[in-house]
C-alpha cells in the first residue's frame, strides 16, 4: 500500500468513553497483532460466538484471511489504542454479489462496551460504500446479544431472519439516511463531551515549566489555579526540583505523586513535544499548550503524542482555560482576571481578543461558564466547545471568535443543532483580503473567503457580527431581553426629535421596519408631540406620561420591539422630571424586547437594572442598538423556521454518473475538463436541464443537426459553438454564433470557425436558440477546506459586472433552496415585479437541488459552471456548461474522525 493511500485511509476517532483510537486498514505487518487479538484477548465465550464453536485453528485462519494483501474483495479495518489492536471489522464482497458485504466484527474483551464495534462499523460502512457495497450481511448466533445490540443501535434499518439458531442479519446502507446521520452525530457528541471532561472538569492539574522567577508564565498560571480555589491537587513540575512558596516542585511528570488529568505546558516551544510525550506515557488525559512558534517536526510529534496516548489538546499558542463551575473553579490562564461565574461560554482563537472580550463581559455583568483560548487549534476547536456548552447545563449563550475553520462541515452541522437551543455569536474575522492575510499568518490555518463564511453562518443559524463591539452589543441584548417576533417591527420613542430620526434611520439600515403608529397615542402626549413612528414626545414629556406611553406601545401589538432614546434636558434637572428615571422605574421585562439609547452615556453599552429587577441594555449609539435588534430579529426568524430536510432531487442516476467519471479519470488520470458530450451526459444523469445539444465533428453534421432540429418542431434559429480542448471563454474567443436562421448561415458560421481556429477546432455544438429570460449562473465549486459549495448568481455575459451571487455548503436543505434565491440582490427579477412575470422558481430550485446531489454523488467534481441557466415563467434551461473533474478520495462529512491540523500533516 502506498504511503499516500495509507494516510488517506487512516483516521483517528473517539470511543464512547472519550478514548482516542486510530482506525486503519489491516495489512501483512499486522498479522501478529490480529493473531494475538483472536487467540489471546477474547474469552472462549466470545470466540464461540464469533466462530460458531471453538476451533483451535480459527485465529490463525482469521489472521491469514485479514492480513493478506487487501484485494478488491476484502475490506478489513483495525482499531488501535496506542500499540494495542483493540478490535477489527471486515467485510468480504462475494464475486457474484458485488453489492453485498459479508460482515465480521471482533472487539477484545477488555475493550467491549466502549463503542469500539460501532465506530469500526461506521468506518467500514464508509469504506464499503466507496466500493459500491449497498448492503451488509452477517451470520450471528442468536445468543450473541452484544452484536445484536451494536446493530440495533447503529441507526440503520436492520432486518433479521432466524435460521436454525443462527440469525442472518441484513443492513441496507442507504446513503441518504438522515436517521443514521443523526445517530452518528449523537454518538460523536457524547464521545466528544466524554473526552473533554479531563480538560474542562479535571480532578487534578499539573503545571509543567514552573520557574522560580516571579511573573513567569508557569508560575503565574500555577498561582492563579491555587488562588482560584481549584479543589483538587495542583502540582508543579520543573527539572530543577525543589520547592516554591513552600510547595514541592517535582522534577518530571513521571515523578508526580499522582497522575494529573490535565497538564498545562508552560515550557518553551522546543520542549513541548518531549513533555507531551512524557505526559502521554504517564497517563495524562488533556494538555493545554501555551507556547507558540512550534517547528513542523515538533508540531507533528505533539499531535502524534496526543492521539497515541488519548489526550485532548488545547493550543498551542493558547492563553489557557477557565472553568467557573463552583465544583471545579479552575483558573488556568495568564490573560486577565478569573471571569465571574455565569452562563456565557467563550472560546477565542486569539488570546488578545479573549482578554478584551472577558473584560467587556465582566463590565456588563455577564458571567462566564467556561473560557477557552483555542490558539492554533491543533485539536480542540470551536466545534468541541459548542458540543460541551450544549450539554453542560450552565451555558445559555455562546461567544466564539474564529479566524479559521478546521472542520467546517462538522462545525456547520453542530452549530445548526446548537443554535436551536442557545444563541451562538461570532466575530467574523478575516472578511477582507487584508484581514485574511493577517489571519493566515496569525493562526497558520486556511483563511476563508467571505461568501463561504457567510454561507456557513447563514446555514448554521450563527449570529455573525463584524467587531468585538458589535458582538458585545448583541450579547447585551440577547442576554437580558426576550427575542422579538420574527417580523421585526420596531417603535422608536424619543424625547428629542433628532435622536429619534437617527434611530429610525439606523433601524431601517439594519433591515428592520418602523410601522406608522395609530393616532391614539397622541392624546397621551404633550402639545406639539408626534405620535407617529418615531414617536417624538418632546422634552416636555413628564415621567408619568412617558410610562403610560411605553405601556401603550408595548401592548399595542403594532410592534415587536421598542427602542427608547432619551437625552437629559434642562427640564430634567428636577429629578421628578428625569425621563431616564421614569424608564428605570418601569419594568425591563415587557411583552416585547426593549433597548435604550442614551446618547450622552460615556460607555458604548451597559446594563441598567429596572424596577422589576431585570436588566435593560443601554447603548450610547443608535447604530449599535439597531444592529443588536436586527440580530435578535434574525435569530427569531431562524427559530421560527422548521428544521429543514435535505433538498430532494428525484431520479438522479448515481450509477451512470459514477461510471462516466471513472471512465474519464482512467483516460485522464490527472483529471481535467469534460468535453461537450461528457458534460451533457453527466449533467443529464442528474436531471439538470441542459438544452438539446448535438455534437458535430464537421460542417456537414452541423448542418444536418440544424435541419433535424427544425424537423423535430423547433421553429426558431439555432446556436453554433466551436469547441477545442482547453477552451475557456467562448464568446470572447469568437466561438459562439447565435440566432442562425438558415442552413447557409450554419454552414458559413462553421467555415468561419475553421478559418479562425484552424487545426485546433475539434468540432462544434449545435443547439436550438432558447427563448430569452433571466440569465442565471448556477454551479458547484470544491473548497479545499469546506468541501463542495453550490452557487447561484445573476449570470450570462454580465456575470462579472453584476457580481451578485450566493453560496451554500452542500448538501443543501429545502430551506437553502429558498433562501439562496431570496438572498440575491437581483431576486425581484426572479420573483416578479410590475410589468414582469415571475420565473419558474421551482425549476430554478430544482437546478440547485440537483447540483447539490451531483456534488455529493461525484466527489471528483471540482468545478461545474452552468452559465447561463435561462429562467423563464415556463421553466429553466441551461445553454452552456463546463465541468472539471479531478481524482479525489470520496469524502464522507458524516464519518466520525478527529481533525488533522495542517501544521501536523506530513511534509
Ligand atoms: P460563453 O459563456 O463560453 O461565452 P455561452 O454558450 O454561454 O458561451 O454563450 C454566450 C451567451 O450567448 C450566453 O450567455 C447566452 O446569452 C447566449 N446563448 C448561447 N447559447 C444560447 C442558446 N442556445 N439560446 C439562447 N442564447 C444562447
Ligand atoms: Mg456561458
Amino acid at each position: 500500500m502506498s504511503i499516500a493511500h495509507f494516510r488517506r485511509t487512516t483516521a483517528e476517532a473517539l470511543l464512547a468513553d472519550g478514548t482516542t483510537v486510530v482506525i486503519r486498514p489491516l495489512g501483512p505487518e499486522d498479522r501478529e497483532a490480529v493473531l494475538d487479538l483472536h487467540a489471546n484477548r477474547m474469552s472462549d465465550e466470545s470466540r464461540r460466538l464469533r466462530f460458531f464453536g471453538v476451533s483451535r485453528n480459527a485465529p490463525r485462519l482469521a489472521a491469514d484471511r485479514l492480513c493478506g494483501e487487501q484485494g478488491e474483495r476484502l475490506l478489513s479495518l483495525g482499531a488501535w489504542a496506542g500499540d494495542e489492536l483493540i478490535g477489527e471489522a471486515d467485510c468480504e464482497i462475494p464475486e457474484d454479489r458485488p453489492q453485498t458485504g459479508e460482515l465480521a466484527l471482533v472487539v477484545a474483551d477488555r475493550w467491549q462496551r466502549r463503542g469500539a464495534a460501532t465506530l469500526l462499523l461506521e468506518h467500514l460502512i464508509h469504506a464499503a460504500r466507496g466500493r459500491g457495497v449497498r448492503v451488509f450481511e452477517a451470520d450471528t448466533l442468536a445468543g450473541n446479544r452484544g452484536v445484536h445490540k451494536v446493530f440495533a443501535g447503529l441507526g440503520l434499518p436492520v432486518h433479521r431472519r432466524l435460521d436454525r439458531g443462527e440469525i442472518r442479519v441484513r443492513v441496507p446502507l442507504d446513503e441518504s439516511d438522515e436517521h443514521y446521520r443523526a445517530a452518528v452525530d449523537e454518538r460523536g457528541r457524547r464521545a466528544d463531551v466524554a473526552s473533554l471532561g479531563a480538560l474542562l472538569r479535571p480532578g487534578s492539574v499539573a503545571v509543567v515549566g514552573v520557574s522560580r522567577r516571579a511573573g513567569s508564565v508557569g508560575r503565574t498560571v500555577l498561582a492563579k489555579i491555587r488562588q482560584g480555589g481549584f479543589p483538587g491537587p495542583a502540582m508543579a513540575v520543573n527539572p530543577r526540583a525543589g520547592s516554591i512558596d513552600g510547595e514541592p516542585v517535582y522534577p518530571s511528570v513521571g515523578a508526580l505523586p499522582a497522575v494529573p488529568d490535565l497538564a498545562v505546558l508552560a515550557v518553551p516551544a522546543p520542549a513541548v513535544a518531549g513533555v507531551a510525550e512524557e505526559c502521554g506515557r504517564a497517563g495524562v488525559r488533556a494538555l493545554v499548550v501555551l507556547a507558540s512558534g512550534l517547528g513542523a517536526e515538533d508540531s507533528r510529534r505533539l499531535v502524534h503524542a496526543c492521539r497515541e496516548h488519548s489526550m485532548r489538546l488545547v493550543g498551542p499558542n493558547s492563553l489557557g482555560i477557565a472553568q467557573t463551575d463552583p465544583a471545579v473553579r479552575l483558573d488556568a490562564e495568564f490573560g486577565g482576571a478569573f471571569p465571574l461565574p455565569g452562563t456565557a461560554g467563550v472560546a477565542v482563537q486569539s488570546g488578545g481578543v479573549g482578554i478584551a472580550l472577558l473584560k467587556r463581559l465582566a463590565w456588563l455583568g455577564i458571567g462566564v461558564s467556561s473560557f477557552v483560548s483555542l490558539g492554533d487549534k491543533y485539536d480542540v476547536s470551536g466545534n468541541d466547545l459548542l458540543q460541551w456548552w450544549e450539554g453542560d447545563g450552565r451555558t445559555d449563550l455562546a461567544l466564539l471568535h474564529l479566524e479559521s475553520f478546521g472542520g467546517p462541515r462538522a462545525f456547520a452541522r453542530t452549530a445548526r443543532r446548537v443554535t436551536r437551543r442557545l444563541p451562538v455569536l461570532t466575530v467574523d474575522a478575516g472578511r477582507s483580503a487584508a484581514g485574511r492575510r493577517g489571519a493566515a499568518s496569525h493562526t497558520a490555518a486556511a483563511a476563508t473567503p467571505t461568501v463561504v463564511r457567510e454561507a456557513l453562518f447563514r446555514q448554521a443559524g450563527i449570529t455573525a457580527t463584524r467587531s468585538i463591539g458589535e458582538l458585545v452589543d448583541t450579547a447585551a441584548l440577547l442576554h437580558a431581553q426576550p427575542l422579538p417576533d420574527p417580523r421585526g417591527a420596531v417603535a422608536v420613542v424619543s424625547n428629542a426629535g433628532g435622536i429619534g430620526i437617527l434611530a429610525a434611520d439606523a433601524l431601517a439600515d439594519a433591515g428592520l421596519i418602523l410601522p406608522e403608529l395609530s393616532g391614539e397615542l397622541e392624546e397621551l402626549l404633550p402639545e406639539g408631540a408626534s405620535a407617529r413612528n418615531p414617536v417624538d414626545t418632546t422634552a416636555a414629556v413628564g415621567p408619568a406620561e412617558l410610562a403610560r406611553l411605553l405601556e401603550k406601545v408595548e401592548l399595542s401589538r403594532a410592534v415587536d420591539a421598542l427602542l427608547v432614546c432619551l437625552v437629559p434636558t434642562a427640564l430634567a434637572t428636577d429629578p421628578a422630571h428625569d425621563p431616564v428615571r421614569a424608564l428605570l422605574d418601569g419594568p425591563a421585562r415587557r411583552r416585547i424586547p426593549v433597548a435604550a439609547v442614551l446618547p450622552d452615556q460615556e460607555v458604548p453599552v451597559r446594563h441598567l437594572t429596572c424596577a422589576d429587577g431585570n436588566r435593560l441594555p443601554v447603548y450610547s449609539d443608535t447604530v449599535a442598538a439597531a444592529r443588536a435588534l436586527a440580530h435578535a430579529r434574525d435569530r427569531a426568524r431562524w427559530l421560527a423556521e422548521p428544521v429543514s430536510e435535505d433538498a430532494e432531487a428525484p431520479g438522479c442516476d448515481l450509477r451512470t454518473a459514477r461510471s462516466l467519471v471513472a471512465g474519464f479519470l482512467t483516460a485522464n488520470p490527472a483529471g481535467g475538463w469534460l468535453d461537450p458530450v461528457g458534460t451533457a451526459d453527466l449533467l443529464e444523469s442528474h436531471g439538470l436541464p441542459l438544452t438539446t445539444s448535438v455534437w458535430a465533428r464537421d460542417e456537414r453534421t452541423a448542418v444536418i443537426a440544424a435541419r433535424a432540429m427544425r424537423r423535430l418542431g423547433h421553429e426558431g434559429a439555432v446556436a453554433l459553438k466551436a469547441y477545442w480542448p482547453g477552451q475557456v471563454h467562448k464568446s470572447a474567443a469568437g466561438a459562439v454564433r447565435t440566432g442562425l436562421r438558415t442552413e447557409s448561415e450554419v454552414r458559413s458560421a462553421y467555415r468561419e470557425f475553421e478559418e479562425s481556429f484552424g487545426a485546433e477546432l475539434a468540432g462544434a455544438v449545435v443547439q436550438p436558440m432558447a427563448a430569452p429570460g433571466v440569465e442565471l449562473l448556477a454551479g458547484v465549486v470544491q473548497d479545499r477546506v469546506f468541501g463542495p459549495l453550490v452557487l447561484l448568481g445573476m449570470g450570462g455575459t454580465a456575470t462579472e459586472v453584476l457580481d451578485d451571487r450566493v453560496a451554500r455548503l452542500a448538501p443543501l436543505t429545502e430551506r437553502d433552496l429558498t433562501t439562496m434565491v431570496a438572498d440575491l440582490r437581483g431576486a425581484p427579477l426572479l420573483s416578479g415585479y410590475p410589468g414582469a412575470p415571475a420565473v419558474d422558481l421551482p425549476a430554478v430550485r430544482s437546478v440547485l437541488a440537483r447540483l447539490s446531489r451531483l456534488a455529493a454523488d461525484v466527489p471528483e467534481l471540482v468545478e461545474a459552471d452552468l452559465n447561463p441557466v435561462i429562467a423563464r415563467p415556463d421553466g429553466a434551461v441551461c445553454v452552456d456548461a463546463r465541468v472539471r473533474l479531478e481524482p479525489r478520495p470520496s469524502y464522507d462529512p458524516y464519518l466520525r474522525r478527529l481533525r488533522r491540523p495542517a501544521a501536523a500533516e506530513e511534509g
